[in-house]
């Protein structure tokens, strides 16, 4: 019999600190072309004038903040950082952590980003260097590591919602969950939003994959067909709330709905929203 020995692709921590704070600076002064198209086509379909002006303004900020290379918005964010993590990597060096927090550091304190964390939520005191991240690290196959950063504003990230609804209201109910959170946020998410749905899971779970859902391109439906119908009768019953751009009033509320799931226990129906505002900034690399 023939064994074969896998060798793991080593790495140190050390090598994620530059990527992450090049990201940081990255993510926070460029909105990404997927997002700026999305933003230009609402212009197209905007009825209201407000709505339009706003959005036009909205797309001049944008680039005026790639062009300066500038934060697009004064918050920049408490610092997610995901990491798809190859398993057939062995890492060397000090805590992987360690490593994302030092990248957070230095991109925050590179790029004059405002630091936003406070080390206690009662006692609010600022960290003054932005950490620590909130940290996502997943085992996928491979030797590669996928980072993905977004920066999260306070603003949208404080308008979201959970709950476990009762398994009996059915997909009713979780739409009215969703459509209740956003009416309720109105304008303090800084509309054009993207909705952020989980369902299933546990609670933990369940808010993790609305802010997944945040990640996946506009336009880009889910690949079940009954939540990608979900995803297109949420949005268009978001759009025709009123809010409209910064709550100004106006057709675009929202650029999309995405709806991620997962099994669940039979006496739960978890429902999570993640609401992402029009400084919707996110920078990945792959080492
Ligand atoms: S919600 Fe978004 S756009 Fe509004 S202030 Fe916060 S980060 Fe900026």
């Amino acid at each position: 019999m023939i064994s074969y020995i896998i060798m793991p692709r080593i790495l140190d921590t050390s090598a994620v600190v530059p990527v992450i704070a090049e990201l940081v600076k990255k993510a926070c002064y460029e909105l990404d072309d997927n997002f700026m198209g999305a933003l230009r086509e609402a212009i197209k379909k905007e009825e209201s004038p407000y709505g339009r002006d706003t959005l036009q303004l909205l797309i001049d900020n944008a680039e005026y903040a790639k062009a300066e290379q500038i934060a697009c918005c004064h918050d920049t964010g408490t610092c997610v950082v995901i990491m798809e993590i190859g398993q057939e990597i062995s890492w060397t060096g000090e805590p992987l952590f360690d490593a994302v927090n030092a990248g957070v550091r230095r991109g925050y304190d590179e790029g004059y980003l405002r630091k936003s964390m406070v080390r206690d939520p009662l006692d609010r005191v600022n960290t003054g260097d932005n950490t620590p991240a909130v940290f996502h690290p997943e085992i996928v196959a491979g030797d590669k590591v996928h980072i993905t950063v977004m920066p999260k504003g306070g603003g949208s990230e404080n308008m979201g919602a959970f709950s476990t609804l009762v398994p009996a209201v059915g997909a009713e109910g979780v739409k009215d969950f969703v459509l209740k959170t956003v009416e309720d946020a109105g304008g303090k998410t800084c509309p054009p939003i993207i909705v952020g749905v989980g369902v299933g899971g546990t609670m933990d779970w369940c808010s993790w994959i609305a802010k997944k859902a945040l990640l996946r391109p506009i336009g880009e439906r889910s690949p079940n067909p009954f939540y990608a119908a979900m995803e297109e009768e949420l949005l268009e019953k978001i759009n025709n709330m009123g809010i409209g751009p910064l709550g100004m009033g106006g057709r675009i509320t929202a650029l999309d709905v995405h709806i991620e799931y997962y099994p669940c226990h039979i006496t739960a129906l978890p429902v999570a929203v993640n609401l992402q505002c029009h400084a919707s900034r996110r920078a990945e690399a792959v080492i």
